[in-house]
């Protein structure tokens, strides 16, 4: 029978559903997998071995661009990184944590501000415009008035993407509202099942029918940040070419002399919230450090 490839789009006790141009097709994974120690995840591209018209085996799992464990998924292109104009409030150094996440282990954050018929002033216009200077991707978005979610359908054509973000900021909403025949349940509810559902640790990739996948569960569910402290610099995009005119080469911008990112956060080059969150960021690295040794 013939060898095709796929995408693992959901995987439950043992057997993995794997979407191919044929449809989807329900596989088990061949022992080898278990003598290497690789478990198959919700994501891989497969090779597979057709047994008849909607079964069969996974021979290969392909080379991964990326692997989270919290939810377990691989090769994810990007993040929708979800934060509300109000109710809640914005984190900022939450909101910057998270892309630090996402660069970290290379996915393409996308920043979307949600719920703007809340808020009629230009707070999250003006937010969003500090992102997309640096070269962010960044998007108002109100599933109440629709706003925006023509936008944010054109960045999850034919990507692989999940929703991070607090909870209560909209995020099964907005996967909704982006198709009719997605249902995920919102409000209280939601996050009781969620609960109950990370549990059982089933995760689903979700086709969406103009092209890509959208995960069902949230993603940077375990908000730990593990790089190195001297890493960290290179993960806040607007400082890369600045701090190559710092007069040390290892300089963290705190208070060394001659520093080119404290010069350029004075001079209003880089957004001063983004540094603040950067120093942050570096503390709970630091303290991370501290508690090891
Ligand atoms: P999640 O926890 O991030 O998945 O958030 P939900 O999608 O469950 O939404 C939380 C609450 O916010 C629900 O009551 C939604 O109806 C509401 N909500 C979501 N998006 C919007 C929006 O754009 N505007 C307004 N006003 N409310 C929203």
């Amino acid at each position: 029978m013939t060898r095709i490839e796929g995408r693992i789009v959901r995987g439950i006790a043992g057997f993995y559903y794997v979407a191919t141009e044929h449809g989807i097709v329900e596989c088990r994974a061949r022992g080898k997998f278990r003598k290497d120690n690789v478990t198959p995840l919700v994501g891989d591209i497969v090779e597979i071995q057709m047994i008849n018209d909607s079964e069969g085996y996974i021979l290969n799992i392909l080379p991964r661009k990326n692997e989270l464990i919290r939810p377990p998924i691989a090769n994810v292109d990007q993040a929708i990184i979800v934060f509300a104009i109000a109710k809640p409030e914005i984190n900022r150094v939450l909101l910057d944590k998270m892309i630090v996440l996402a660069e970290s282990n290379d996915i393409e954050p996308i920043i979307c501000i949600n719920k703007v018929d809340l808020k009629e002033d230009r707070e999250a216009f003006d937010l969003v415009t500090i992102y997309q200077k640096i070269g962010y991707k960044a998007v108002t978005t109100s599933v109440v008035t629709k706003d925006g979610i023509k936008e944010l359908k054109s960045y999850l054509k034919d990507k692989v993407s999940f929703f991070a973000g607090p909870s209560g900021v909209g995020k099964s909403s907005l996967i909704n509202s982006i198709q009719s025949n997605i249902k995920l349940k919102t409000g209280e509810v939601s996050e009781k099942l969620l609960r109950g559902r990370h549990t059982t640790r089933s995760v689903e990739l979700l086709s969406l029918d103009f092209g890509g996948y959208v995960l069902d569960t949230p993603g940077f569910t375990a908000l730990t940040l593990d790089i190195d402290i001297q890493d960290l610099r290179y993960y806040f995009r607007e400082f890369l070419e600045l701090q190559r005119g710092c007069k040390f080469s290892s300089c963290l911008h705190v208070n060394e002399p001659d520093c080119n990112i404290i010069k350029a956060v004075k001079e209003g080059l880089i957004d001063k919230n983004r540094y603040l969150s950067y120093l942050s960021l570096l503390k709970e690295l630091k303290e991370k450090e501290k508690r090891r040794y």
